[in-house]
């Protein structure tokens, strides 16, 4: 892949080019997101949080029912969510499967996790869409093992001026 063979230097200015737009686009849309119900809102974990060696979530066309075994960080954020009554959470396989689960679940806001690029190409994707996006990058990215911030995530779903 093209991307592979990019030098370490056009690396860090490609990442940090992602992490400045998607920065921006959480700041302009924060307010938007903050006055959506959290019952209209959904959140999307990337699958290689998951900790595959006890993982048991149900696996579906394009994403993962997480079951709560408490074996990754998205057992918290699955009680959190069922607790502030969100939509739905998907732990996706992958970012194509947003538009359909849009089209399907027609949420008002979404929150997503995932590392610079994907947050990136996910704001692209839902540009023309009248939703409010809120972006949490990976404190550990790379395909596997993946890691977010608990905190940082319980702190945007929170986040409600409703
Ligand atoms: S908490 Fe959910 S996603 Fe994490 S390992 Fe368990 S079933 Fe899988």
């Amino acid at each position: 892949m093209k991307l592979c063979r990019l030098t370490k230097k056009n690396k860090k200015q490609r990442n940090q080019f992602y992490k400045i737009f998607t920065e921006k686009q959480n700041r302009i849309q924060a307010k938007e997101f903050a006055c959506i119900p959290f019952n209209k809102r959904i959140v999307c974990v990337p699958h290689c949080m998951r900790n595959t060696s006890v993982c048991i979530a149900l696996e579906k066309d394009g994403y993962y029912l997480c079951a709560e075994c408490n074996g990754c960080k998205i057992n918290d954020i699955s009680i959190l969510i069922k607790k502030l009554a969100y939509q739905a959470l998907y732990v996706l396989k992958g970012g194509k499967k947003i538009e359909s689960i849009i089209k399907e679940q027609t949420p008002k806001a979404i929150v997503g996790i995932a590392c610079f690029i994907e947050g990136y190409q996910a704001f692209k994707i839902l540009e023309y869409e009248s939703l409010a996006v809120q972006f949490i990058p990976l404190i550990k990215d790379g395909c596997v093992a993946t890691d977010a911030d608990l905190a940082e995530v319980k702190k945007v779903l929170k986040q409600c001026n409703v």
